[in-house]
């Protein structure tokens, strides 16, 4: 196994549990041997290893925090130790497990009933069946509740209608959460974003299709798809009928969000470690290259920002089990981890020279998978007006006509 170097200076790690301990080895261990030799062929690929997703099934790494229906049940640190470890190794390994657990998953946990849970989850959280969690659409992404997808009562169902736009492992997913706009709520208009429902949509379903979006620079060992939704008739047993307005689909992207700001720790100790080989091994002006100031400068500022966001990670894995934990807090973590990542990557390809921008090294696949990562789940000016609006105590998403 490839053991990273130890990066944990004030020794967050030794609270960890010996459990907690020996799952981040089994999947760094599965990380190394089973999911990094595929990466370069599924790069060039732009596709996802399928065969490994029963795999990260068996591994717990989907719904890893529902407790019951065969899932895990893992408190939200250890959950959190699984989400670095695998985007240690790929941010699109990280979202395959975020798209399916913390999305798809829990929306039918927190917002479905008994039957809808019995029915999806286990199959689910063993990888036998993947969801994907339609919520975007091409011409709303960080306003989601301007959303343009209709569900219109039609007898004890619904017929759904719209497009949905960047939607993760779409093409291969037996199931869709599809969040749309109803027009049979008393009292509330059906264009406002208090009209917002959620269905599990079967993807076998007619007038349901998903294509690929082929072209991506980043993230590319990731399926991301487009979906058109054209006279999709749903039953009432599709409706997720706890889901009450955008409430619904950003209570599941909180907890995608407390996945990414641990998985980007992963992102940036995968980096770090890069760098800290190359440095110690390349000679330049005949000196090891360890031996510069400027160098010792950079993976000091680079291991600083790592350890103030190991920090939050952890304090938020707290908050999250106390459950006191609040959007702010979460919007504040996934956007300043991600950005520390961000510059953890760029400094270390930067120490690597011209090889760092071949393919056999790490840390340009990471800086560049991450500029997606720091895009869903909220851009950092989303995450900033959060923040903005709980300092000010005025909210400045949209600006007055
Ligand atoms: P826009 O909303 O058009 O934003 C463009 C720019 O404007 C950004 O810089 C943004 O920060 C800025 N901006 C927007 N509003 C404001 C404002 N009020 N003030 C200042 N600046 C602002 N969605 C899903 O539903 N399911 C998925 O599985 C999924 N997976 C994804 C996978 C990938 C690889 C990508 C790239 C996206 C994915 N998304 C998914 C969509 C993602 O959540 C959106 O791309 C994201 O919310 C941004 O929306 P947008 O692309 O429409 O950009």
């Amino acid at each position: 196994m490839n053991t990273p170097p130890d990066f944990d200076l004030y020794q967050y790690d030794h609270r960890l549990s010996d459990e907690e301990r020996a799952l981040q080895v089994r999947v760094r261990e599965w990380v190394d041997t089973r999911f990094l030799p595929r990466v370069p062929a599924c790069w060039e690929a732009h596709d996802f290893p399928m065969d490994l997703v029963r795999e990260m099934g068996e591994l717990g790494c989907f719904g890893a925090t529902i407790d019951g229906y065969g899932c895990p049940g893992l408190s939200s640190r250890a959950y959190g130790l699984v989400m670095r470890e695998l985007e240690r190794g790929d941010s699109g390994l990280r979202t395959m497990a975020s798209v399916q657990g913390a999305l798809a998953m829990n929306a039918v946990r927190f917002f479905g009933d008994e039957r809808q849970c019995e029915h999806w989850l286990p199959p689910m959280a063993r990888g036998e069946v993947l969801g994907c969690f339609g919520l975007t659409e091409p011409t709303h992404g960080s306003n989601p509740g301007g959303m343009l997808t209709t569900a219109r009562r039609d007898g004890e169902g619904w017929i759904l209608d719209g497009e949905k736009m960047w939607i993760g492992n779409a093409d291969v997913s037996q199931m869709a959460v599809i969040w749309a706009k109803r027009d049979d709520l008393d009292g509330i208009d059906p264009t406002s974003p208090r009209a917002i429902s959620g269905f599990i949509v079967p993807t076998d379903s007619e007038g349901f299709d998903a294509t690929l979006i082929e072209n991506k620079m980043s993230l590319r060992v990731a399926r991301t798809s487009r979906i058109s939704l054209r006279e999709v008739r749903v039953g009432p047993e599709h409706l997720l009928a706890g889901a009450d307005g955008l409430r619904g689909p950003l209570t599941c992207l909180d907890q995608a969000r407390y996945g990414i700001a641990w998985g980007a720790l992963g992102a940036a100790e995968a980096c770090l470690a890069e760098a800290l080989q190359h440095v110690a091994g390349r000679e330049v002006f005949g000196r090891s290259l360890a031996a510069f100031q400027l160098v010792q400068d950079k993976l000091a500022g680079v291991l600083t920002r790592l350890v103030e966001c190991t920090g939050t990670a952890y304090r938020l894995a707290e908050l999250k089990d106390d459950g006191t934990a609040t959007g702010e807090q979460i919007s504040l973590a996934k956007y300043a981890n991600v950005e520390m990542a961000q510059e953890a990557a760029r400094t270390c390809r930067e120490l690597l020279g011209g090889i760092g921008i071949l393919d056999d090294h790490v840390s340009m696949r990471h800086m560049i998978n991450l500029e997606s990562v720091a895009t869903y789940e909220g851009t950092r000016d989303i995450h900033r007006l959060v923040l903005g609006r709980w300092l000010t105590g005025v909210q400045a998403f949209q600006p007055k006509p």
